[in-house]
């Protein structure tokens, strides 16, 4: 049986008391569910493919802390492994076998990559590879696309989807012009775009960053022959393709979209995966590249706390489970049919919508669509999507607070969740 209603009074009070001690009471701005309204519940503890809030109310999660959870939360492998870790240590500022296996397997698993750096987010990553792509080019500008997110790095903050596009920040204050001067932009799966900024300065492009399924800007997919024509063009001017697998690595397929889409990348970004839930992000490319990284070479680039010991057990573990056969299946099996169950519920209540799903990556417009970029995108009702959202939340089915995001299901989900999550999705469009 479904919910209808929710008590949430204990979240009530723990995030009122939240806003007096940080910024919109939380700790990343999507969580304040800003763009829907209403109270976010306050969790108080995950396990497989739920979530429970402080005052007892369970709910199916789509949003997996964001993308990591993909073996469901707290795994009792991950947790075993990592209370076998804690006994060695927290963290230990030096070199650790550890990282050598993680390595090793995000090498085997992610076509472009050779050699990897372990680094603590998707921002530090992206941030990094920047760095990385002018040093090894000699050029400063960079082509970022509309919609898509690299990490809260000054010179990504342009048009930078998720909790910026949630929050109507065209860009941010406190971000120098000059830092964003050398960021040009493009509108996604538009090469005609991409093309006319390389003819225009043709020996200044340091290369192109891109996510190769967008999940930033709501979930949106390449185009035919848009990620080749990336990596034929960066060829063709001597620039760099890089994939930000930040969210799509190890999700959209084992080696990420690279491996899915058969276009390999010269420098490709990570995260969330790869941490199992703990705090990582890295980047990695060939190794001519990459050797240029400190102390192989000149760019500068360090971390306290890279290549922490739990990290890298959380990642290790949860690539192992991800290696288990038939993974990838039955991730496209539940979530192909929970998207094409939501597309034909909205048809049928009567709701222009569209999306689709890749593996365990799905997303869903309140526009008739087809969305090609952000400013398709954009055409979404947002309304629409807050009372949505807040009905499920209310059938107890959990999903990102925007729409402006792309969701995320678990190889915990069962088929039942999905039975479930349809039945809540059938109630809720009827009364929208
Ligand atoms: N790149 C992409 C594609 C992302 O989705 C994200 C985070 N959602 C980031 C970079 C930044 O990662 P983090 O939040 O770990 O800094």
């Amino acid at each position: 049986m479904v919910k209808t209603t929710i008590k949430t009074t204990k979240s009530e009070e723990i995030f009122a008391a939240a806003q007096n001690l940080m910024p919109g009471g939380v700790s990343s701005p999507v969580r304040a569910f800003k763009s829907v309204g209403g109270q976010p519940i306050v969790f108080d503890h995950v396990k497989g493919a739920y979530i429970w809030d402080v005052d007892g109310n369970q709910y199916i999660d789509y949003v997996g802390t964001w993308g990591p959870a993909i073996c469901g939360h707290a795994h009792p492998e991950v947790i075993a492994a990592l209370h076998e870790a804690l006994e060695k240590g927290t963290s230990f500022g030096a070199p650790c076998v550890l990282e050598n296996v993680l390595a090793e397997m995000v090498i085997d698993a992610v076509p472009s990559i050779e050699m990897v750096r372990f680094v603590n987010s998707g921002t530090e990553a992206c941030m990094a590879v920047l760095r990385l792509m002018r040093a090894f080019t000699g050029r400063d500008k960079v082509i970022k696309f509309e919609g898509c997110y690299h990490g809260h790095a000054d010179m990504f903050l342009v048009k930078a989807g998720s909790g910026v596009a949630t929050l109507g920040l065209p860009d941010s204050p406190g971000v120098p012009k000059s830092t964003t001067s050398n960021t040009l932009t493009a509108p996604y799966n538009d090469l005609e775009a991409v093309k006319a900024l390389f003819a225009e300065t043709p020996d200044e492009i340091a290369g192109v960053i891109l996510e190769p399924v967008v999940g930033n800007a709501g979930f949106i997919t390449p185009d035919a022959g848009f990620l080749e024509g990336l990596r034929e063009l960066t060829h063709e001017y001597g620039a760099l393709l890089v994939f930000d697998e930040v969210m799509t690595g190890f999700r959209i397929a084992y080696g990420g979209a690279q491996e899915r889409f058969n276009v390999t990348p010269d420098l490709t970004t990570l995260g969330k995966i790869i941490g199992g839930g703990l705090p990582v992000g890295a980047y990695g490319g060939r190794q001519e590249i990459m050797s240029m990284i400190a102390p192989d070479g000149p760019v500068y680039q360090a971390g306290t706390l890279s290549g922490n010991p739990l990290a890298m057990t959380a990642g290790i573990k949860t690539l192992e489970l991800l290696q288990k056969p038939g993974t990838y299946q039955y991730l496209d099996k539940i979530t192909k049919k929970l998207s094409d169950g939501l597309l034909e519920i909205a048809k049928k209540t009567g709701h222009a919508a569209c999306g689709g799903q890749i593996s365990g990556m799905f997303g869903l417009f309140f526009t008739a669509g087809p969305v090609h970029n952000y400013e398709d995108a954009k055409h979404s009702d947002l309304d629409k999507f807050s009372r949505f959202h807040r009905g499920m939340l209310e059938h107890g089915i959990y999903l990102a607070p925007s729409q402006f995001e792309a969701g995320f299901t678990s190889v915990a989900h069962t088929e039942e969740d999905i039975d479930r999550t349809l039945a809540a999705a059938e109630e809720v469009m009827s009364s929208l």
